[in-house]
């Protein structure tokens, strides 16, 4: 399947959120979208696989406590089907991260909540292979 490509322009990238968290889910949706990101949202993780395996998303921001299917399931399904989408895995605790890494799940960074926004950020470009660029503007609260 050929990549979407503007001509001159800016090609968007598309990063799906599986978070049950609304809170977490929508401040992360305003924010990346702001970056000039398309963003796609699941909140639960049946939900997260669908939308992994049909919106073939450039990154997944995947939270590993989540209903349904959890985390690690998600990223064990994905990449038993070869798709290697770039997974940053957010986790609730420091403990999760040793239990899940122990299973090489192959999601290619952890995060432990709360997480900086800024070391998400770094994160999302090294994995989307792109130039870090300079948040303008402060931070915007999420929308009600
Ligand atoms: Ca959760």
């Amino acid at each position: 399947m050929p990549e979407k490509q503007n001509k001159g322009g800016i090609v968007s990238k598309k990063i799906l959120v599986v978070e049950d968290e609304d809170s977490i889910r929508n401040v992360l949706e305003v924010r990346l979208k702001n970056c000039g990101f398309e963003v796609v949202t699941a909140a639960d993780g049946e939900d997260g696989l669908n939308k992994a395996r049909a919106e073939k998303p450039d990154l997944m921001i995947l939270d590993l406590g989540l209903p349904k299917l959890p985390g690690e399931e998600v990223c064990r399904q994905l990449r038993n089907e070869e798709n290697n989408v770039p997974i940053i895995m957010l986790t609730a605790k420091t403990e999760d991260v040793d239990r899940v890494v122990g299973k090489v799940l192959g999601a290619n960074y952890y995060m432990t909540k709360p997480f900086e926004w800024t070391e998400l950020l770094k994160k999302i470009y090294k994995y989307l292979d792109m130039e870090e660029q300079a948040e303008s503007g402060p931070a915007p609260s999420p929308e009600a």
